[in-house]
């Protein structure tokens, strides 16, 4: 993945709601091959700051890889949050705007698969990525739940039922809105998910709503395989700066943590990884166990995923199948994704002698 930042132009600026709009930027030849993305994923944000410098975000593009549109991020504001006012009262056309390449793992492995989609609010931006991606490129069936406040909340409503009525046979959304009905429980989803046992999930949107999704599908026993999350979370730190000379700040600090650290047993030799990523299996037997996956995977040439590098971000997610990692730290993982073996590779250290690792799925 790129670590380099560019500057796009803001081609437009849509109201979507009274309190959410969808950023369009251009991509010029020179620079298109750093913006290929897959549906879900999303890109960070440089907001002018004169407070900080810049506050880094994190926005999914709600845009489809393959309808020719250009490039869309959907932010929604925040009460009291800064940088999702400051792009829905500033930016407008003609203006520019720093971003970082697309990033994430929140994308289906196969279009061709039923997908039970599941958004709250604002968690809408990549599930309609998903949506439009899947209905142009896969053959399975999609359901979609939309949980929103009320009516005049819920975001590209006239695009959904654009779709519905194009794709009858494929594409059935559901609109759950809490005016009427009330916060969705969970029984009633697992009400809802248990006629798409066989799907992939997808969920994304506020936290107590993803909670209720998860805790129904597992108790539908949808496999860990099939459930996928994405969480909204502002990032603390600025991934813009010199990556460079962060990533030799890391490792110094990385180097003083071994010495400080005594819980952790000191590993004897070189540790063994085994990892799956992009569809390939690559083996290492010379891993010093100081630097961190991501970084020992980058310095084997690996595009390993990432985007904060602080462990707020989700974008570096990977499993542990077998042996164990510490994170220094972890700010997105809650005790389900843990007991998942799920792990940030940006934060991780080996703890045992063979670790097997994968980022697919
Ligand atoms: C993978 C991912 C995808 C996401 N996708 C979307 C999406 O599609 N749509 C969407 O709406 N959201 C999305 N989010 C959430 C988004 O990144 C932000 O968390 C959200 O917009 C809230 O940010 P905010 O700055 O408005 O609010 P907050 O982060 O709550 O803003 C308050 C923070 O800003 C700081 N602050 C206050 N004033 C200033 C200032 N002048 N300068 C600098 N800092 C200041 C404060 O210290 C405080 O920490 C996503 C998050 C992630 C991780």
């Amino acid at each position: 993945m790129d670590t380099e930042s560019f500057v796009l132009p803001v081609l437009g600026v849509v109201e979507e709601t009274a309190d959410a709009c969808s950023v369009q930027l251009g991509v010029t030849p020179e620079v298109e091959a750093h913006f290929t993305y897959r549906p879900g994923q999303f890109l960070t944000l440089a907001v002018p700051s004169e407070e900080t410098g810049l506050a880094a975000r994190c926005y999914s593009l709600s845009s489809s890889p393959v309808d020719g549109g250009p490039l869309t991020v959907t932010v929604k504001r925040t009460v009291d949050g800064y940088a999702s006012n400051w792009i829905c009262d500033n930016l407008k056309a003609g203006d520019s705007i720093r971003v970082l390449p697309p990033s994430g793992i929140f994308s289906p492995a196969d279009l061709d698969h039923d997908l039970l989609l599941f958004a709250g609010g604002s968690g809408v931006t990549p599930i309609i990525s998903i949506a439009r991606t899947a209905l142009a490129r896969g053959k399975g069936k999609i359901v979609v739940f939309y949980a929103n406040r009320d009516e005049s909340s819920v975001i590209f409503a006239n695009e959904w039922a654009r779709l519905s009525a194009e794709h009858p046979d494929r594409l059935v959304v559901v609109h759950w809105l809490e005016s009427v009905q009330g916060l969705p429980s969970q029984d009633q989803l697992k009400s809802f998910a248990s006629h798409f046992a066989s799907y992939d999930s997808f969920c994304c949107g506020p936290a107590p709503f993803m909670k209720s999704v998860s805790l129904a599908l597992r108790e539908l026993e949808f496999p860990r395989e099939r459930r996928h999350q994405e969480k909204f979370v502002s990032l603390g730190g600025n991934p813009f700066g010199d990556v460079a000379e962060l990533q030799k700040a890391e490792a110094t600090l990385a180097d003083a943590d071994d010495h400080e650290d005594d819980d952790a047993p000191a590993l004897a030799g070189p540790v063994r990884l085994e990892v799956e990523l992009d569809g390939s299996t690559y083996e290492y037997d010379d891993w010093s166990g100081r630097e961190t996956i991501l970084e020992f995977l980058e310095s084997k040439g690996l595009d390993a995923p990432f985007s904060c590098r602080e462990g707020n971000c989700s974008a570096c997610a990977c499993m542990v199948l077998e042996g164990e990692v510490k994170m220094a730290h972890n700010e997105v993982l809650d005790e389900m994704d843990l007991a998942d073996g799920i792990r940030l590779g940006c934060q991780s250290t080996p703890l045992t002698e063979k670790l097997r690792i994968t980022y697919n799925g």
